[in-house]
């Protein structure tokens, strides 16, 4: 579905390069975490699947196409993207921002009203109480709720989710962990999910590609990771949820 292919990205000419020959692929349904400390590379990659950023050199297929071939635009509204920052705009209320892409499409209210409050139920936000509530009037979970409805709203099949997580406090980002997944499953998604945790990657990823320094240099399944780690740095990554786990076990036992 998705095949990043040596894609590198350099700011300054070629002096340094923020992604370095990162290749890997996407089959439909799965989700990839690019996992990574901060400065790791992982944002430049994502946005060179849906051409916020054009590669320095190497190239992206999406369902088979070469996107230096497709118009960016169109690219964008058929992957789903969710950000840390979210970005939802201030002076429309939570159904507008959800039918943004609709509304682009020039579709009438009476034709995405339905879709647009069954994908607000699906995030648990039920229409009749939240539709009409501006971003302000929301709580952080509640807003990234509102991003995730309006990154399915164009029917992408395929999500670039960065950090979604990240800011929310732990019980929130449980609930919203687990309601991504069975969208996820529901929808048969193809995901890039970014995350620098290691326990949000191993709960979420069907396989983990590990980046350091702008290079992958680990992809496998969590299974994969945990029985051999292949290098230091992945093995140190797992050391912090391979202690909680072993500390909660103590504790109950
Ligand atoms: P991550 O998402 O893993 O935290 P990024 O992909 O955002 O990392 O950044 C990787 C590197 O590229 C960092 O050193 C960052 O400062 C640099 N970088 C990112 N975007 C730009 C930009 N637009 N101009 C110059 N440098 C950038
Ligand atoms: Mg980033």
């Amino acid at each position: 579905m998705i095949t990043v292919d040596r894609i590198s990205k350099s700011f300054d000419g070629g002096k340094t390069f923020a992604a370095k020959a990162v290749s890997f692929e996407v089959s439909q349904g799965e989700v990839l975490a690019l996992l990574g400390s901060s400065g790791s590379g992982k944002s430049t990659v994502v946005k060179m699947i849906n051409r916020l950023l054009e590669p320095t050199s190497g190239k992206v297929f999406v369902d088979g196409s070469d996107i230096q071939d497709l118009d960016p635009v169109a690219l964008r509204r058929r992957i789903g993207y969710v950000f840390q920052a979210i970005g939802l705009f201030p002076h429309m209320t939570v159904e507008e921002n959800v039918s943004i892409i609709p509304r682009l499409l020039g579709q009438k209210r009476t034709d995405y009203r339905d879709r647009v409050h069954g994908l607000l139920n699906l995030v648990e936000l039920p229409p009749g109480d939240f539709a009409i509530r501006y971003p302000h009037q929301l709580s952080g979970g509640e807003r990234q709720r509102v991003g995730f409805a309006r990154a399915l709203s164009g029917g992408a099949k395929v999500m670039l989710l960065d950090e979604p997580f990240g800011a929310l406090d732990p019980v929130i980002r449980d609930s919203l962990q687990t309601e991504f997944k069975s969208i996820q499953q529901q929808f048969g998604l193809t995901a890039v999910l970014v995350t620098h945790d290691m326990a949000e990657a191993l709960l979420l990823a069907d396989r983990i590609a590990v980046m350091k320094e702008g290079a992958v240099v680990r992809i496998g399944t969590p299974r994969d990771l945990l029985r051999e780690p292949g290098n230091d740095y992945v093995d140190r990554l797992l050391s912090t949820p391979r202690r909680h786990g072993e500390l909660i076990r103590m504790l109950e036992s």
